[in-house]
């Protein structure tokens, strides 16, 4: 149990219209998102807060903490005469969540507590593992940490790389070579525990979202062995028609070709873009030290100018103010994204529309996906985020 408020960001909006039917689910939710973002406090806070009577939250606090969700801490130090008021809060150690990263050649898998802070680390090498092997290699990490865990289990959130559907279900990720692998439903049926997997991209923008500080209108650019950004747009996550938003890695920027890609096309974002292109092109400059400072420099510019062009439309369409980096501070805070801010403000009307503001994530980079899952199986499970 802490007793620290917690420091997080913004709450998601809920995705769907409140039914009748589901008003006491909701009222829950409210009740369980108030004390989750402020901490703790008395029965009467939480009713002033959420506009809901002193009755119903008297209900609704006694069916959480029946369920486990919410604790009482005791009496707070009486500031007027008379009866002082019982504290309650969520019970941030009564649960776990596993959380799991397969956007790299390093498969990570962590514990996390209800705050999204990494408790337990299971890493493996993928080291070239695809199909069968990969998902075999997914779910010893899990095994492993479901023997660690010291609470029950809330759920497991994973973030994939590839096109991955509503249900869970990897339509493609070519670097795993999985193709409609219903993995969702796999570690479901593995594991009896609520499960949610999304694209990685997808799921880092929830940390960020939540931890980051990030506003409700942001993209979230993920550079890593593939290029891809998630979205959250008035405060919600936009998957768009097929599942696919955000999926930019592939898509060729202007008309003067470029670097060949995996996917055989000619100069899409990745294969100027991805930490592999990246590394293996600054590894390649020659000449003194001072020629190849500038012929390094020279690459990491111009692969923030293609990002600048490929993310104007976007911008410009979306009115987006918030575009966030994640991936390794050396090769993207610098050069790159300098030139990716000079860029999309000479192309957009952003002098217009508001200030355009690009930055780095502020979280880790190696935790940015665990947390995110974390957060998609809280906004999953108990409506909080
Ligand atoms: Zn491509």
């Amino acid at each position: 149990m802490t007793a620290t408020q917690p420091s997080h960001g913004r709450i998601l909006r809920p995705t769907a219209k409140v039914l009748p039917e589901h008003a006491r689910g909701h009222n829950r939710s409210l009740v369980l998102q108030t004390l989750y973002r402020q901490g703790p406090q008395s029965r009467a806070d939480v009713s002033r807060e959420t506009g809901l009577t002193r009755v119903t939250i008297s209900d609704l606090v006694a069916g959480l903490m029946q369920d486990g969700f919410v604790i009482e801490l005791g009496q707070r130090e009486a500031a007027r005469p008379g009866k002082p008021a019982t504290m309650i809060d969520i019970d941030r150690a009564a649960f776990q969540i596993i959380g799991v990263d397969l956007s790299d050649q390093h498969m990570r898998a962590a514990l996390l507590d209800l705050d999204g802070t990494v408790l337990e680390r299971e890493n493996a090498d993928r080291a070239g593992r695809t199909g069968d092997d990969a998902l075999a290699a997914v779910v010893g990490l899990i095994e492993g940490l479901v023997l660690r865990a010291t609470a029950p289990l809330l759920g497991i959130g994973v973030g994939s790389p590839g096109i991955v559907d509503a249900d869970g279900t990897v339509l493609t990720a070519p670097n795993l070579a999985w193709t409609l692998l219903p993995l969702q439903a796999m570690l479901r049926e593995r594991f009896d525990i609520p499960v949610l997997v999304a694209n990685d991209a997808d799921v880092a923008v929830l940390a960020e979202h939540s931890f980051g500080r990030a506003s409700g209108d942001v993209m979230l650019v993920k550079v890593g062995a593939g290029v891809g950004a998630g979205l959250i747009l008035g405060g919600r996550p936009f998957y768009g028609s097929h599942s696919a938003a955000g999926e930019i890695g592939h898509v060729v920027i202007g008309t003067d070709g470029g670097p060949a890609c995996a996917c055989g096309k000619i100069g899409c974002l990745e294969a100027w873009l991805s930490v592999p292109r990246l590394t293996e092109q600054l590894a390649a400059t020659t000449g003194t030290e001072a020629e190849q400072a500038a012929a390094r420099e020279l690459i990491l510019r111009e692969a923030g100018r293609r990002l600048g062009i490929i993310l104007a439309p976007v911008v410009g369409a979306l009115n987006l103010s918030e575009i966030v980096l994640s991936g390794p501070t050396e090769l993207l805070d610098g050069p790159l994204a300098t030139a990716t801010i000079e860029t999309l403000r000479k192309r957009t009307m952003a002098e217009f529309t508001g200030d355009l503001a690009l930055r780095m994530t502020s979280l880790a980079q190696d935790d940015i996906v665990l947390r995110g899952a974390a957060v998609m199986v809280l906004s999953g499970q108990l409506g909080v985020s």
